[in-house]
Order: C-alpha cells, then sequence, then structure tokens
C-alpha cells in the first residue's frame, strides 16, 4: 500500500535522540529544548519560539495568553481540521465561521467582515494543504477592527506569502509536529512571534502557571503544556533537514501536475502569485461530472490498486459540534470534490508515475 503520508527519518533523528535519551533529560528541561526553539524562532524569521507538547494545544495557549477566552467571538474558516474551531471552544468563546475562497482554498477575505460584531477579538487563517492565505488584506481587516491574527500554520512550515514565512506574519503563528506534518516530533507543537509579552504569558500558562521567578508559586490555573527534550531532538534533526524535505515535496507535486494536468475534471493545487506551497498534502478537486468518477469512487478505486488517499476534511459547519444552517458553498464544494493523494516525501518518482497512471485509467475506463 503506498501510504497518503509517511515521516522521513534519517541517520541525525536517530543520533540526536540516542543522544537525549543518553543524557538523562528526558522530560521538558534540556538543551534540545533549548536549540529547536532558537533554530524555529530563526527559521520562521520572529524573535520568540515556545514548543508545547501538541499543535492543538499550541493554537489554545496562544488564544488564552492574548486574553481570550468566555463572551468573545474567533472567526476560523468553514474549511479546516476540526483542531482549529476546538482550540476556540476551550478557551469559551464562540468559533465563527467563514467560508473558503475559491482560489487559494482558504479562508475568504471578502467574506470576513460581515461575520465580524462587537465580541470579535481574533480571526485565525489557516494555511490550507501547504498554501498560504492570502494575509495583507486579512491583517488589514484586523487593524481596522483592533483584532488579533493568529495563523494556524500546522500544516505548513516553511510555506510562503510574499516572499515571508507564514507564521511570523500575524500576531502569533502557530506549528504542528504531528507525524504526518511537514516536520515531526512525534507529537508536539510550536508557538511564534514577536511578542515578548504573550510568550512570557504563554511559558508560565504551559508550565502548570508557575511563576518563573518564584518556585511553586501559582497565581493562576495553568496547563501542563510541554514538549520533551527526546521530541525537541527528534524535531531539531528534522528542522536542520526541512529545506531538502520542502524540496522533494514540491518536485513530487510538480510531477503529479505534469501528468495529471490534462485529465478533464481534475482540477490541480493552487499556487497564487505570492504564494509558496510546501504541498504538504496533495490535493486535487474532482469534479464528478466531467471525470464521470465522484471523490469517493475514485478513493475506493485507488484503494484497490494499493493506493492510499484520503477525502478533504468536512465544513465544519456539517459536523455536530459545531452544526449551522448556514451555506458556505466553497467550503462545501471544496470538501465534497477535493482529495489527498500520497505526498510524502519518501514516495519514489515511479510511484508518483504509477498513481497518475492509475488515475489516468480509472478516467478513461468510467468514459467508455
Ligand atoms: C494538525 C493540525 C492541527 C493540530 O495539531 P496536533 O499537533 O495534531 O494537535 C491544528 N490545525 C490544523 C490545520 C492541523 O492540520
Amino acid at each position: 500500500m503506498i501510504p497518503v503520508a509517511e515521516p522521513s527519518i534519517g541517520r541525525k533523528e536517530l543520533k540526536y535522540v540516542t543522544d537525549a535519551v543518553k543524557s538523562g533529560w528526558v522530560s521538558s528541561i534540556g538543551k534540545y529544548i533549548d536549540e529547536f526553539e532558537q533554530s524555529f524562532a530563526r527559521y520562521c524569521g520572529v524573535k520568540y519560539a515556545l514548543s508545547t507538547s501538541n499543535g492543538t494545544v499550541a493554537l489554545h495557549l496562544a488564544l488564552v495568553s492574548l486574553g481570550i477566552g468566555k463572551n468573545d467571538e474567533v472567526v476560523v474558516p468553514a474549511l479546516t481540521f476540526i483542531a482549529t474551531a476546538n482550540a476556540v471552544t476551550y478557551t469559551g468563546a464562540k468559533v465563527v465561521l467563514v467560508d473558503s475562497h475559491p482560489g487559494c482554498w482558504c479562508i475568504d477575505p471578502g467574506k470576513i467582515e460581515k461575520a465580524i460584531t462587537s465580541r470579535t477579538k481574533a480571526i485565525i487563517p489557516v494555511h490550507l494543504y501547504g498554501h498560504s492565505a492570502d494575509m495583507d488584506p486579512i491583517i488589514k481587516i484586523a487593524k481596522k477592527y483592533n483584532l488579533y491574527v493568529i495563523e494556524d500554520a500546522a500544516e505548513a512550515h516553511g510555506a510562503e506569502y510574499k516572499k515571508k514565512k507564514v507564521g511570523g506574519i500575524g500576531d502569533v503563528g502557530v506549528f504542528s509536529f504531528y507525524g504526518n506534518k511537514i516536520i515531526t516530533t512525534g507529537e508536539g507543537g510550536m508557538i511564534v512571534t514577536n511578542n515578548k509579552k504573550v510568550v512570557e504569558k504563554a511559558n508560565m500558562l504551559k508550565n502548570h502557571g508557575m511563576d518563573p521567578q518564584k518556585k511553586y508559586w501559582h497565581s493562576v490555573v495553568g496547563y501542563n503544556y510541554r514538549m520533551t527534550n527526546i521530541q525537541a531532538a527528534l524535531g531539531l534533526a528534522q528542522l536542520k533537514r526541512i529545506n531538502s524535505l520542502i524540496e522533494r515535496r514540491r518536485k513530487l507535486a510538480m510531477l503529479y501536475n505534469l501528468y495529471l494536468s490534462d485529465i478533464d475534471g481534475i482540477t490541480l493545487p493552487p499556487e497564487e502569485s505570492w504564494a509558496k506551497n510546501v504541498c504538504w498534502l496533495y490535493s486535487i478537486l474532482i469534479d464528478e461530472s466531467k471525470f464521470k468518477v465522484d471523490r469517493n469512487g475514485l478513493i475506493a478505486k485507488l484503494f484497490a490498486k494499493g493506493i492510499d488517499s484520503r477525502p478533504f476534511f468536512y465544513s465544519m459547519h456539517t459536523l455536530p459540534p459545531y452544526k449551522k444552517n448556514i451555506c458556505f458553498p466553497v467550503a462545501q464544494r471544496l470538501s465534497n470534490e477535493g482529495i489527498n493523494l500520497p505526498s510524502s516525501p519518501n514516495l519514489s518518482i515511479r510511484d508518483v508515475e504509477y498513481i497518475c497512471h492509475t488515475i489516468h485509467q480509472i478516467g478513461n475506463h468510467a468514459r467508455e
């Protein structure tokens, strides 16, 4: 079976993780934590980076550190992984959904203002499947209404918006290092920001709310959201290889594009003129009326040929916790038509050729 995602673990990863274990610094203090945070901040072009135990709690920590909670509202794209919305819900704030843009598949800046009320405190653009959201108009709206911008960059390490790395564009950026992400620590996450106050508050909260100057003095109810030194060792080794990992993903995506561009009913992944797509998951749309097999049919037929794939996320407004009888037509269409094909940097050129050949056959067969 060709998997949808698979981490690339090399010799450096084994060396650093072994060193971390042997050192005895197996918990959340150690040199790899410091070096991973500092290197990641430098990579994103920001002053501060703070590691966490996963991406979801990084989002939660960012929201709480910005003072967001009960009676507040936060704007979130309808089409995202549910963790974006859940992190808002954990704070007691209300999730307000906004439709996607048909071009870049991320939140549609033209539809944000209608969703803003006197209670809105923040916007969370998500850089979906490795492609940046259109940040300039989002930041313009945020300035106009005095809102925070928290970038959910969990799927887009190294992706660029107008030559700037995502995560460092808004007030706070959040990353995930889950096993299928661009780089991994097994489970893990990171907050990046230039705001000293926010990072200090987040650091206090993630460590049981303990006063950094006064041991065992807790002035608030905090959390244990810490990453371990072993995870950071894995992350640092991955970060040292990130450029080649991204270039490999982009090369495989270009190959996919080349082979799939001439098929009726297939829309290739976006790359706006202002974006560098890091192709987290190679994603296409299937127009059933032209391709003749629908998205779910294609997934089943690929599976029978030893190729795993995934449907796009459901639009949040169709899921029980966020059910809304409003229509989000673009998110709905992307969710119905979208499929993620195998995207691991471990794939060979021949794997991609086989996958594309199989898609050609399925399309041709269906038309006969
Ligand atoms: C993966 C992901 C998260 C959550 O990250 P975890 O590390 O799995 O908690 C949040 N937002 C988006 C868009 C994601 O893809």
